[in-house]
């Protein structure tokens, strides 16, 4: 319960354009890119400073009102989706980029920084921030940190918890912590690696100290055609087996082309079963063999075609196609759902086969891009949200392609989340004891649960949850 006062009490802190409580603009905040569930917060506050958050969290600690953090609403879980949660606290007016430290090589932002303008900041000194959600455009680095985050070329280089050396959190009842720093290895517990990956539960992060790494000297990005997803898997395989590291190793099916295609006239050939992006860097002296057998790699596995783009505007190209695949996804279907597991790399042709066999059965039609170096598959399932029908199948079909990863030695998510779309499957891969240890940690952060509650974890004994919103978006 929202107590009446409240939403004057947030424009004493934030002031009167900090506050939105007008029904027509909250429902902007009712999902994020999962769009299967959707809730409606009572009122989204905007704070600028740390200073404001730590001011709201007391107030709403005072008045024991339950909160959950946003930045962009880019993620794919659900996870700022405000369950029994009426106050949304939102990142985005925190956008100050607070130090770029060229020599060791740090930034420093607010959580309400976008993930490119970072690497934008840090161009200057050659530098770059290395995970890159292909969101990277819309999202957030505090929502990257919640998430873990990772991107086509995490392959490489890590996902944000690699990348993140300090965070100041503001605790549920508005204490400001600082954990981490600016250096590196600092002793004790690596709190800083916990509460990267916690969803928001922990409190909300308002700066964060980012590792910058430098720009390799030049890329090798190729673009390798086949028949068949099966090709393109075992080649997958193949690369890796052969101890070549690329910095990123994505894969598109046949569905996803055509639509990539049509969207961004790249040039790619529209009856391929399959295409692989494998991009190379490091030393432009060593990177011509590698490219060589790669491409020989590719041939083994009957690739049709295989090209190296022939130079920056190209490189640019290919990879704007890639990470706007998803934008393309609208010429497919009115709705869509992006599923995120993990299997072992070598498990991806069992993967894709299992998935397109529960499409058929489903009757759904799923096209897949994913980064396939890493085993991480984003089958996207297409589908009309105003009919009821689909949206069951489409549940259905989710949570079998999750078990299915699970059964080959995988994984619910590889940068995802949990949020409310996966709290179901959490048995599969933790016993009720990890289950329960993991919430005591979460209760040293947020003793009351107040802080994006309905996340995460299922409740014990509980089959279906029903903290779940009532409003399913087909309904
Ligand atoms: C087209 C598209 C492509 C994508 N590609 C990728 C990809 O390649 N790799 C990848 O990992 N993800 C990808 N995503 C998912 C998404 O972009 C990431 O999860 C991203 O990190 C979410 O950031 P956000 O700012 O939008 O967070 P939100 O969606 O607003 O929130 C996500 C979670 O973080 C919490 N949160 C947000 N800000 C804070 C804060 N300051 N403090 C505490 N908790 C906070 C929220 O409570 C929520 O649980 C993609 C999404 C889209 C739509």
């Amino acid at each position: 319960m929202l107590p009446p006062k409240v939403p004057d009490q947030l424009r004493q802190i934030v002031g009167l354009d900090g506050v939105i409580t007008h029904d027509s603009e909250l429902r902007v905040y009712d999902c994020d890119g999962y769009t299967l569930e959707k809730s409606t917060p009572q009122v989204v506050v905007l704070p600028r400073t740390t200073g404001e958050v730590a001011a709201v969290l007391r107030l709403l600690h005072r008045e024991q009102v339950a909160f959950v953090p946003r930045g962009a609403g880019t993620g794919l879980s659900g996870g700022c989706l405000p369950l029994a949660a009426p106050v949304m606290v939102c990142t985005s007016r925190m956008t100050r980029i607070l130090a770029v430290d060229f020599a060791n090589r740090r930034a420093t932002v607010e959580a309400g920084v976008v993930n490119l303008a970072v690497t934008n900041a840090a161009k200057g000194g050659r530098l770059y921030y290395a995970p890159d959600p292909s969101s990277q455009t819309a999202c957030t680095i505090g929502g990257n940190v919640a998430e873990n985050s990772g991107g086509p070329h995490t392959l490489k280089y890590g996902v944000t918890t690699n990348h993140v050396l300090g965070v100041e959190l503001v605790l549920p009842n508005g204490e400001v912590v600082q954990l981490g720093g600016p250096m590196e290895d600092v002793p004790g517990y690596d709190l800083v690696g916990l509460t990267v990956g916690s969803e928001g539960t922990f409190g909300v992060v308002t700066q964060a100290t980012l590792r910058l790494i430098r720009r390799p000297q030049a890329w090798k990005t190729l673009l390798a055609i086949f028949e068949s997803v099966d090709d393109a898997t075992q080649t997958v395989s193949g690369i890796v087996a052969a101890g070549i590291v690329p910095a990123a190793l994505e894969m598109m099916d046949q569905l996803i082309v055509a639509a990539v295609e049509a969207a961004y006239h790249f040039g790619f050939p529209t009856d391929a079963g399959a295409v692989l992006i494998i991009e190379l860097d490091g030393l432009a002296a060593g990177l011509e063999p590698q490219a060589q057998r790669v491409i020989e790699i590719c041939r083994v596995n009957r690739a049709r075609e295989v090209s190296v783009a022939k130079d920056e505007a190209e490189r640019a190209a290919l990879w704007k196609s890639r990470k706007r695949a998803f934008g393309a996804v609208g010429r497919l279907a009115p709705s869509y759902c992006t599923q995120d597991g993990v299997v072992p790399r070598t498990k991806l042709p069992d993967i894709l086969r299992v998935i397109s066999k529960i499409g058929r059965r489903y009757r759904l039609r799923i096209a897949n891009v994913f980064h396939a170096g890493d085993g991480n598959i984003h089958p996207i399932i297409l589908y009309d949200e105003r009919d009821a029908d689909q949206v069951e199948r489409v549940l259905n079909a989710g949570r079998e392609i999750l078990e299915a990863c699970v059964a080959l030695g995988g994984s619910i998510t590889g940068e995802h989340g949990i949020g409310v779309e996966k709290i179901q499957q959490m048995p599969l891969l933790f016993s009720p004891t990890d289950l329960l240890v993991m919430q005591q940690l979460r209760r040293v952060f947020d003793p009351k649960q107040r802080c994006n509650p309905g996340k995460i974890f299922p409740t014990p004994g509980v089959c279906v949850e029903t903290t779940r919103p009532k409003r399913r978006a087909a309904v």
